[in-house]
């Protein structure tokens, strides 16, 4: 393996680039144990819902004489199917946000119209926990983005605001301008995240309670996709959270085209 030694002249010591060899041999370790990680994860969660519509198609076939039960069973086996749908969507996103594929263009895009499509977009899903969302900020803001990345990104958020609050709470969804970056705040009344995995849930697949995400319809792979998106525009995105007192996550987007960052295969999840 090629080690690159990032060093303007000859200045480096025999023991300075042991060190940076080791650094390197450590970090291929890492990025190889990221790896295992992910194929792992991906083959565990791949499996549940192909084992749940597996059973399923038998207890159908064996209640076939009982038209309730065969209802209920058909009903999660589509509850199944689109998770499991849902997941696989979800991964060929994050491959291609990965660099599989050249990005999309980007076109100008209008923050404020983006927050309203999304905003409309979960309507049935507040209103059926009587969340109410508040939408304020400056009306015409646009940045350089691939529009349905963009789209993609805020509703992850906004979709995670709605997930993790109880019933009778707000989110709150801002927009403005900060020093050439338009950001999109998007705030909730939630359960909050711990300090002890708040560094960690940028990350694919990590869950802080995994049976909550799953009876919601997550798989664990929305802030991996958002942060990707956020990169891959020369943003970023950020959280401030603290247990039982809600979350804010703030979504930075340059206002002038940025060079993507480089977000190779190898990339570290978070
Ligand atoms: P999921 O599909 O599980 O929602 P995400 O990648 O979107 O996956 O989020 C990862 C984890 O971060 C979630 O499982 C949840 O534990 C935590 N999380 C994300 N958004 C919020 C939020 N607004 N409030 C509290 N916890 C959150």
């Amino acid at each position: 393996r090629e080690v690159i030694v990032n060093v303007q002249g000859d200045s480096l010591d025999r023991s300075g680039v042991v060190a940076l060899v080791m650094h390197d041999v450590t970090e291929a370790h890492r990025v190889e144990a990221v790896r295992r990680d992910f194929v792992a994860n991906v083959s565990h969660e791949l499996k549940t819902p192909v084992g749940a519509i597996s059973l399923l198609g038998e207890a159908i076939e064996d209640a076939s004489g009982d038209a309730d039960a065969v209802r209920r069973f058909a009903a999660s086996m589509q509850r199944e199917s689109k998770r499991l749908a849902t997941l696989v969507a979800e991964l060929i996103e994050l491959s291609r946000l990965q660099g599989a594929e050249p990005a999309p263009p980007q076109t100008n895009v209008d923050v404020a119209e983006i927050i309203t499509e999304c905003v409309d977009g979960i309507r049935a899903a507040a209103s059926a926990k009587n969340i109410t969302i508040v939408k304020a900020g400056e009306a015409t803001v646009s940045v350089p983005a691939v529009r349905a990345q963009l789209h993609a990104a805020v509703s992850n958020l906004l979709t995670n605001a709605i997930s993790y609050s109880p019933n009778d709470t707000k989110v709150g969804v801002t927009h403005r301008v900060l020093d050439g970056y338009a950001e999109i705040v998007v705030k909730d009344q939630g359960i909050g995240i711990a300090a002890r995995d708040i560094g960690r849930i940028f990350e694919r697949f990590y869950r802080v309670d995994p049976a909550r995400s799953r009876s919601t319809g997550g798989t664990g792979l929305g802030l991996a996709i958002v942060k990707h998106i956020a990169t891959n525009h020369g943003g970023s995105v950020d959280v401030w959270s603290s247990e039982g007192d809600g979350s804010t996550f703030t979504l930075r987007l340059p206002l002038e085209p940025a060079i993507p960052a480089d977000g190779g295969p190898d990339e570290e999840p978070h």
